[in-house]
């Protein structure tokens, strides 16, 4: 039983950088939550802090409806996995993996049938007398695990664990991180950089910004219904579209206007934009690049908005094409058929249908439902 909770927790180091603020979250038992976001937006710190690594400046961390606030990172009952692995060079995987057991004057003969153990979940069985020097980056990976595991902590932080990996062995190896998970039955804390890592690693995703949270959501919400326009940016590639346009509330509907063309909105989404004074105002339109259609000036329109443009960049990757343009100074990217016939240079029509299309606040850039 592991279950996290952090009420309204801040990191302030001397000099007055705040790395985390009103971090506020509940991360029930054997759950595995990713902490995602730019470089620098106080994943690790918000990780160093559950571990114990790094002080609590304000708020409160319980585990187990216990507060941790005060108590030793190594009476916490934690396993973290950092990028570095951090294995002592000088000792064999075997040793490196008995280590923390040895300090705790674990019997012999218990050290080596869970040092064996590990090594079996971890298929590391036959490397045991090597040392970390004569290791690829994958096996040290596993190394670095066989230690966290040994000890049967009631969590596991990993801090961006595969980042030394090559792409190849990263996908690899975030299939072994999921069987691990399902093996152990353990909370998991796992923190990325990378978005494509923690859509496909975790059942829910704290996306941070500046050491503030901004959505706490599973992957396949937070690709729908961004809570704003960071997060609709952030979470999907290539990223999310967007495209500025000017709210016009008439008597016969609420429009969306663009230097091209106007489109009605008749979802849900007019009352809004009707009663929260966004007539005039300028809004963001945000559109994913599948959505996005293109057709050729002979063509017929084939979605609600219809704008212009020429292709500035077409890349054909085999099952499916990219094509990037430039619309009113921002770039615009569209996924489409492998078989279109629309190439670089090509002046063409695109689009997309008001359902596929989220709104933004121009201001605040929160999103509106
Ligand atoms: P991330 O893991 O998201 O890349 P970090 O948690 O490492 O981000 O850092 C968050 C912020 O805190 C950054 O601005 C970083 O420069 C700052 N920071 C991290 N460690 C320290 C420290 N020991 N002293 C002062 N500032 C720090």
């Amino acid at each position: 039983m592991a279950e996290i909770t952090l009420n309204h927790v801040y990191k302030k180091y001397e000099g007055g950088v705040t790395a985390v603020q009103d971090f506020t979250l509940e991360i029930p038992d054997k759950e595995f939550v990713i902490f995602v976001g730019p470089s620098g937006c106080g994943k690790s710190t918000t990780l160093r802090m559950i571990a114990g690594l790094e002080s609590i400046s304000e708020g409160e961390l319980l585990i187990d409806g216990e507060r941790m606030n005060e108590v030793e990172s190594c009476n916490r009952n934690i396993a973290m996995v950092f990028q570095s692995y951090a294995l002592y060079p000088h000792m064999t995987v075997f040793e490196n993996i008995a280590y923390s057991m040895k300090l705790k004057k674990v019997p012999k003969k218990e050290i080596k049938e869970r040092v064996h153990e590990v090594a079996q979940i971890l298929k590391i069985e036959e490397i045991l007398d090597r040392k970390p020097g004569q290791l690829s980056g994958g096996q040290k990976q596993r190394v670095a695990m066989g230690r966290a595991i040994v000890r049967h902590p009631k969590v596991f932080l990993m801090d961006e664990p595969l980042s030394n990996l090559d792409a190849k062995l990263r996908t690899q190896m975030r299939i072994e991180i999921m069987r691990l998970y399902k093996e152990l039955q353990t909370t998991f804390i796992y923190v990325t950089h990378d978005q494509t890592e923690a859509m496909t690693l975790g059942t829910r995703i704290v996306v941070m910004k500046d050491g503030i949270i901004q959505q706490v959501d599973t992957p396949q919400r937070l690709y729908d219904f961004p809570a704003n326009r960071f997060v609709a940016g952030f979470i999907g590639s290539p990223q999310m579209n967007f495209i500025s346009g000017i709210c016009r509330v008439k008597k016969t509907g609420v429009f969306l206007e663009t230097a091209d063309c106007e489109v009605q909105i008749t979802d849900g989404r007019k009352e809004r934009l009707r009663n929260e004074g966004y007539d005039g105002k300028q809004v963001t339109m945000g559109v994913r690049p599948e959505h996005v259609k293109v057709w050729s000036p002979e063509e017929s329109e084939v979605s609600d908005l219809v704008l212009q443009s020429q292709v500035s960049v077409y890349e054909m990757l085999g099952a499916e094409a990219y094509l990037y343009f430039t619309y009113e100074g921002q770039q615009v990217s569209a996924r489409v058929k492998a078989d279109t016939k629309i190439r670089k240079e090509d002046k063409v029509f695109f689009g997309f249908d008001t359902k596929d299309m989220i709104l933004f606040d121009f201001e605040t850039e929160e999103a509106i439902y």
